[in-house]
């Protein structure tokens, strides 16, 4: 019994008349008063959503760390398509947060660390991005065989929104990387003029 419930019954008596008194409950033993109890996620289940959690977490830094590098770059287009993207990636962190929150998980949020900012060219930036989306889809499927594994079929079920996404992440980068490839060694104007399609990702 806490304060709140001991307080909420001596209101209640002075307010019927009746008299007070503090049952074995509120002398200090705790007793667990719910009738019905939630089944609880498998720990190993929880823990590997949130490191999914600081994936995406990290995913977003990662994209605003390249955003920084573009910005520095003079490439302003690119800027604001990593920019954007960090938006993305933090948003598929919020559905993976929301859902620990909905299935009563106590949710403990990552530390993460500073992301680099700084790339030998833009090539290299958007190479680290593929390889990046490439290890999170892995990530993904792993998480998704555990939750086969533990018979956690609303989170295998959660995790299809994810993989579907991964294929779109994948193909996105990549699409960035061979048109990076194609103007490779070409005067710079081209990769002005691509700069200018990746502003109009809105
Ligand atoms: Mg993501």
């Amino acid at each position: 019994m806490n304060n709140r419930f001991i307080t909420l019954s001596v209101a209640l008596s002075l307010l019927s008349g009746t008299t007070f008194a503090v049952n074995e409950q509120a002398s200090g033993e705790q007793t667990n008063t719910k009738a019905v109890v939630r089944p609880v996620m498998h720990q190993e289940m929880a823990k590997a959503l949130m490191d999914q959690l600081k994936i995406e977490m990290e995913s977003a830094y990662l994209y605003l760390g390249i955003s920084t590098y573009f910005a520095e770059q003079g490439l302003d287009g690119f800027a604001h398509w990593f920019s954007h993207h960090a938006e993305e990636e933090w948003s598929h962190a919020m559905k993976v947060h929301q859902f620990l929150l909905d299935k009563g998980v106590r949710v403990e949020l990552p530390e993460l660390a500073s992301p680099a900012t700084q790339w030998d060219s833009p090539i290299a930036a958007v190479e680290e991005s593929l390889t990046h989306e490439i290890s999170v889809s892995q990530a993904i499927k792993r998480e998704y065989e555990l939750a086969l594994e533990l018979k956690e079929y609303d989170v295998a079920e959660f995790l299809h929104w994810f993989l579907h996404e991964q294929i779109e992440e994948e193909n996105l980068f990549e699409t960035v990387l061979n048109s990076l490839y194609l103007i490779e060694g070409a005067h710079p104007a081209a990769l002005l003029a691509l700069d200018l399609e990746m502003a109009k990702r809105s």
